[in-house]
């Protein structure tokens, strides 16, 4: 393995260091995808470009309407940052199921998303948050909604040249809960056989007024279960509901088999870990109305 690092110290200077050197550079933030891809040879660049000294893309700000996590965001950083304790728990859920804590300190939130696996813990749980990326490149900033982003296993929207700069959502509504669930063949340092994440908001009378619900490594890639959110909108929300809304996850996701679990197995997690998200969340907005 032999390459050549670079530690650019502006954004301009990445991105033209990215166009001069192209194509065989890659992007590296953390380094726990991208090393291990190199180490096992799936990658070769002859040229790293290190992005860790680009501080305006560290850590969580608040906006007008919400939030910005910045790309170099590390999970540790999620797991304590203090407004995301309650209505927003699915961000420290997920965060705090990532590896170990070794790679918590380091790991980032732009590299689980643009490494594109289908199974990235992150990524379901800002789903569920509809959240919105800010890419920069060689041809100016650009706005992409996460759920069209991640096309398939590796593969992103990502052009080359381009850095993920950030992942941006609204503040939920009053009555609002989300909940994260990921299931692994142990409960630590595991990479996920199914995850979920979901988002819900009730009106005072209990029925569900927005529900976002989505899943990882149950499919080429994390992404939204839409018909499943259809069946619960303008329903009250109860234990019945939620578990049809699991048969109709169930039916939307296309695993497969692995060493980790049978494409079943995965299809049955899928349909009662739905179910039991959207109970969490509803039992977590029951307790902020107490
Ligand atoms: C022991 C271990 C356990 C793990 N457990 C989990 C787990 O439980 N759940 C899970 O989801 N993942 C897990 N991972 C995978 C990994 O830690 C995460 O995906 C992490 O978020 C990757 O972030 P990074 O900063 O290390 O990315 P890097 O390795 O630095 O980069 C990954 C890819 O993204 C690109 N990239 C990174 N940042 C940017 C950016 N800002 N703009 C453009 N491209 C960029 C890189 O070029 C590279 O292709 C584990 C890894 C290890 C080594």
């Amino acid at each position: 393995m032999s390459f050549e690092l670079h530690r650019p110290a502006t954004l301009e200077d990445a991105i033209s260091l990215a166009g001069r050197l192209a194509p065989d550079t890659h992007f590296i933030a953390g380094g726990t995808d991208l090393v291990i891809q190199m180490s096992r040879r799936k990658v070769s660049p002859s040229h790293v470009i290190a992005l860790p000294k680009l501080t305006e893309l560290q850590g969580v700000t608040q906006t007008a309407k919400g939030y910005r996590i910045g790309a170099l965001t590390t999970y540790r950083s999620i797991e304590l940052y203090p407004a995301f304790r309650g209505p927003l728990e699915c961000l420290i859920e997920a965060a705090r199921v990532v590896g170990g804590q070794q790679v918590r300190n380091i790991a980032t939130v732009g590299g689980n998303i643009a490494n594109a696996s289908p199974a990235a813990d992150f990524v379901p749980a800002l789903l569920c948050l509809d959240a919105t990326l800010q890419i920069i490149g060689p041809r100016g900033t650009r706005r992409a909604p996460l759920n069209d982003f991640i096309r398939g296993p590796g593969i992103s929207d990502l052009g080359h040249g381009e850095i993920l700069t950030s992942a941006e959502f609204a503040r939920l509504p009053e009555r609002s809960g989300t909940a994260f669930l990921k299931e692994g063949r142990r409960k630590a340092m595991e990479i996920s056989v199914v995850c979920v994440a979901a988002s819900l908001t009730l009106d005072p009378d209990n029925t569900c007024t927005a529900v976002r619900i989505a899943v990882g490594a149950a499919a080429p890639r994390g992404f939204r279960l839409m018909e499943a959110e259809k069946v619960l909108l303008g329903k009250p929300a109860g234990r019945e509901l939620f578990a049809e809304a699991g048969k109709l996850a169930a039916e939307a996701v296309s695993p497969i088999s692995d060493v980790r679990a049978s494409a079943e197995h995965r299809r049955y997690l899928t349909s009662v870990m739905v179910g039991r998200a959207l109970a969490i969340c509803h039992e977590r907005i029951l307790d902020t109305r107490r």
